[in-house]
């Protein structure tokens, strides 16, 4: 049933001087021609520039390996789902009818573009055929996550799929366990707390020793020729950029080198709050101990703060920057598909050293996706947007963790962003400080589960004193919509970007 088939998928042919074929590899020349604008005595001048590309792409589609960190997850266990759905060609009955497993919402799979035009007029052909890439049903995936429920259970915990198609799904993804994951309670919120039962214990240097061997052993087990490396875990709290540990890429490796071995759970007594929250500082385990030990260690740890930088050391290395650092160490490229800077200047400095891909920061498919598009339209087209209010609820537990402030304050500045750009590009409309209120609000309410409701209201001023408002109401079951959106990055990388790097070209 898992048969892989590797894909040829060349339908045509270019037939230019721009374009070379040989027996393993394509490579094409292009010309990227922009504008250098640079002041001369007072003068604004502007000189053409142009920068050739090559472009090389293997024939021979790799074998393509992904693992997910938080793969128990709704998005990890629904992209998990689709893909072995699609793969075996599962139907299912639902009160509206037969439903079919496929692929609508994904770039490559589901769009096409318009290759140039025939002697019938414009010739479509589908996105997947302009080059050899990865078809998503022969990707093979595994993963990690801090919860120890195999990936049938999870999908059932994450209620997204039918139930129908659940029952001929779980004798496949029973057998799939997620492998334990570095967890420090700090970095997520402390509702998520009941879930984390599979964790690796150890020093950072330790754990990130450990991921290191997953992969490879991820590598020797299935065969696959590449390994990506996703991020599907809970939003973290954004970390301190500190200098001396996470500056650099040299820094970085020294701080998670240097950490003295976390100290032991030991003498049961009362159960301690503080060192369940933070085991970085007081040792991983039970989470139990006397309250005499407590404050032995509080006092030691204190005096060792003055005179060290230690602590802080520990506490500003997120296990999301962990899992990047490990993977760039073994050449995987890594995505972030959440919106904590888990990419410190030491983990960019890092990969570009290796050069390693790295990509993200959060998926962006529904709200904010339509949000930059659409202050673009306004702005673009000479309207001084004023407000942009979005409101958002959802019930699962991507919402419950993000019901904690520091968890949502990285949501809200990741959704904020995305109109800094284009109001910095209009000063006929914003004076040199302004800009439209922006207000985001995300509010946790189980009952709706997976689905998750927004509401974005723009208000723009328009000629002699007009206003212009625009309301959009969205719902949709977010981890189908993200679960697709992953696929169609996992393609993106491996075609585009992996393959580049590692030619050197
Ligand atoms: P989820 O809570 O269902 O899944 C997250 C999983 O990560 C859980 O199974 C959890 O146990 C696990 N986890 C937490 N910390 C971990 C760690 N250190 N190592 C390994 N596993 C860990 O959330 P989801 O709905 O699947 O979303 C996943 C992420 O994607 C969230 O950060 C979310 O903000 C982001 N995201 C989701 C969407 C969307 O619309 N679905 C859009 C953009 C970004």
């Amino acid at each position: 049933v898992f048969r892989i088939v590797l894909r040829m998928a060349e339908r045509f042919k270019i037939e230019s001087p721009n374009v070379r074929y040989s027996k393993d590899l394509i490579e094409a020349d292009y010309n990227y021609n922009t504008t250098q604008v640079y002041e001369e005595n007072g003068v604004t001048k502007v000189k053409p520039c142009s920068t050739t590309f090559t472009f090389r792409t293997e024939r021979k589609v790799p074998k393509l390996g992904v693992m997910l960190v938080g793969w128990g997850g709704n998005n990890g266990t629904t992209v998990t789902a689709a893909v072995l759905a699609n793969r075996m060609g599962l139907s299912w009955m639902t009160k509206t009818g037969k439903k079919v497993a496929n692929y609508y919402g994904s770039l490559f799979q589901s769009s096409t573009v318009c290759l140039g035009s025939g002697p019938d007029g414009d010739v479509h052909i589908p996105f997947r055929d302009l080059l050899p890439m990865v078809h998503p049903n022969d990707i093979i995936f595994d993963g990690w996550d801090i919860s120890s429920l195999n990936l049938a259970d999870s999908m059932k915990r994450a209620e997204v799929l039918d139930w129908q198609l659940q029952e001929q799904l779980r004798p496949y993804m029973e057998k799939m366990q997620p492998r334990p994951s570095i967890y420090i309670p700090e970095f997520i919120a402390a509702n998520q707390e009941d879930r984390a039962d599979h964790v690796i214990h150890g020093t950072k240097a330790e754990q990130v020793q450990k991921i290191r061997e997953d992969i490879q052993e991820f590598k020797r087990t299935s065969g696959v020729d590449k390994v990506i490396v996703l991020w599907t875990a809970n939003t973290e709290r954004f970390c301190d950029v500190i200098p001396g540990v996470n500056d650099t890429a040299d820094n970085l490796l020294k701080a998670i080198e240097v950490e003295k071995p976390l100290l032991p759970s030991a003498v049961p007594s009362v159960t301690c709050e503080k060192h369940r929250q933070n085991p970085g500082l007081y040792g991983m385990g039970g989470g139990e101990h006397s309250v005499i030990f407590h404050h032995f260690w509080l006092v030691s740890y204190r005096c060792l703060f003055l005179v060290s930088s230690l602590p802080q050391l520990e506490l500003e290395v997120s296990p999301s920057t962990m899992f990047a650092v490990a993977s760039i160490l073994e050449g995987c490229a890594y995505i972030n598909g959440s919106p904590q800077n888990t990419f410190v200047p030491g983990a960019i400095e890092l990969a570009v050293r290796h050069s390693v891909f790295i990509g993200g920061d959060d998926f962006k498919s529904g709200q904010t996706k339509i949000k930059s598009v659409l202050v673009d339209f306004l702005v673009g087209a000479g309207l001084k947007t004023v407000s942009i209010v979005s409101y958002n609820h959802l019930g699962n537990n991507d919402g419950k963790n993000l019901s904690a402030p520091q968890q949502f304050r990285s949501k809200e500045i990741s959704k904020s962003n995305v109109v800094d750009d284009m109001v910095q590009s209009n000063p006929i409309l914003y004076g040199a400080n302004e800009k439209p209120d922006h207000c985001v609000v995300i509010k946790y309410v189980p009952h709706v589960g997976d689905s998750k409701r927004a509401m974005d209201e723009y208000t723009s001023e328009i000629m002699m004193g007009g206003t212009n408002t625009i309301v959009i109401h969205n719902t949709c079951e977010v981890s189908l919509v993200i679960s697709v959106l992953i696929t169609s990055v996992l393609e993106f990388v491996i075609c585009y970007v992996v393959k580049q790097l590692q030619e050197g070209v």
